[in-house]
């Protein structure tokens, strides 16, 4: 009997150990692992940069406390600022920390500039931010919060795309509008650059921030560094985690200057977040996100993915209802419920998981090989052939 907390149902299956984007199980089958730790494992698995960065740095320090300097910490923070919208960031250890820090901030910038009354933020209905308390209530999601009461309050919430009850919703006592880009765990669900821009807009008319929760959509998993980089839009706020770890747990909150500047010593901090070991990883991380041709190779190879997943879609119209997504977020929308689709797919040695509306979700390394791809594509195509 396990000692493990039931909240999980988790697959009866364990791994003894990865290499690039396969896992070999316990009991000896190899898998093509399309979870990737849910966009976590941004380069697959053992990966000989990230182990090389790793026990280089455990070797020297792994832990110092935040009242000291951390100069890989600098590092990381200087290159994410140069290579995005940012000016600041806090390091964290997770997404839902990194959600709750956005939180804060958005909060504390209204509180700095004489306006503590704002500090209301909208967010989508049945979103996902996480499972801290201010994000489980952020979410707005019934399933997440029942029995955890008494309610977190400062959220107000609108239907994905329902656009008039978005405007509706802004009131005076509105401090930010927080998003998904990408709704991730609600079924893959892109928000448009249209109304990124449109939302980008609101947001400066009625003089409240933009928060992109870039958690799961963020890092080159939809083939650009941040999802809503297409659409020129420059948010506020943005929280990160899952693939700037690629596997050792990290999170950050990005923030320009205007939102950092309620910010000043003591209003934030957590002991281990930002610690050498994690940004060593993380610097890692970017050296080869960042490398020449990486993202148009992620480009380049989500694209053939996608169309050879909508030809599947054209063979099997009554199984297949969408394929959605962009870059290596990708989701494919069954008709029925997917449960016994992902198993299918287990049972023949693809990891993939499930999200909100039918939908599998489909995650692969962000190094992938193009024959990895055609593998899964004979899987789910074989898993489709004999579908009931
Ligand atoms: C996973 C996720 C989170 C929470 O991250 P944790 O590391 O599990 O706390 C927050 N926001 C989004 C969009 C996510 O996908």
């Amino acid at each position: 009997m396990s000692a493990l907390a039931k909240n999980y149902n988790r697959r009866k299956i364990s791994f003894k150990k990865g290499k690039g984007s396969f896992l070999y199980s316990t009991n000896g089958k190899k898998y093509l692992d399309f979870v990737s730790g849910i966009a976590v494992n941004s380069f697959g698995h053992a990966n000989p940069y990230l182990i090389k960065a790793l026990t280089k740095q455990s070797k020297k320090i792994w832990h110092v406390s935040n009242s000291f300097q951390i100069p890989e910490g600098e590092r990381l923070a200087k290159r994410l600022t140069q290579k995005t919208f940012a000016d600041y960031v806090i390091f964290q250890n997770s997404g839902t920390e990194a959600t709750e820090a956005a939180i804060k901030i958005a909060r504390r910038y209204f509180y700095s500039i004489g306006q503590p009354k704002k500090n209301r933020i909208l967010c989508v209905k049945n979103s996902f931010h996480g499972r801290t308390l201010a994000a489980i209530y952020a979410s707005g999601s019934k399933k997440m919060t029942e029995g955890f009461g008494p309610k977190v309050d400062g959220f107000d919430h609108f239907e994905f795309g329902d656009h008039k009850s978005l405007k509706r919703s802004i009131t005076s006592k509105t401090a930010a509008i927080m998003i998904e880009t990408v709704m991730g765990e609600g079924g893959i669900k892109v928000v448009p650059d249209w109304c990124l821009k449109e939302l980008r807009k609101i947001c400066n008319q009625k003089k409240i921030l933009l928060i992109l929760d870039e958690v799961q959509c963020g890092i080159g998993r939809s083939g650009n560094f941040f999802a809503f980089d297409n659409s020129k839009v420059k948010p506020d706020i943005v929280p990160i985690a899952k693939g700037i770890g690629g596997g050792f747990p990290l999170g950050a909150v990005l923030m320009n200057k205007k939102a950092a500047s309620g910010i000043t010593p003591g209003t934030h901090g957590s002991t281990f977040g930002g610690n050498p070991l994690a940004m060593s990883v993380g610097n890692a991380v970017l050296d080869q996100i960042f490398k020449k041709g990486f993202l148009k190779n992620v480009q380049k190879l989500s694209k053939y993915f996608h169309s050879e997943l909508n030809k599947l879609k054209e063979e099997y119209p009554k199984i297949i209802k969408e394929v959605r997504g962009v870059g290596f977020l990708i989701g494919l929308q069954l008709f029925d419920d997917q449960t016994k689709f992902v198993k299918k797919l287990m049972d023949n040695k693809l990891l993939t998981i499930r999200a909100a509306e039918n939908v599998i979700r489909i995650l692969p390394p962000l190094n992938v090989k193009k024959k990895e791809i055609d593998l899964a594509i004979n899987i789910i195509k074989k898993v489709c052939l004999n579908y009931k």
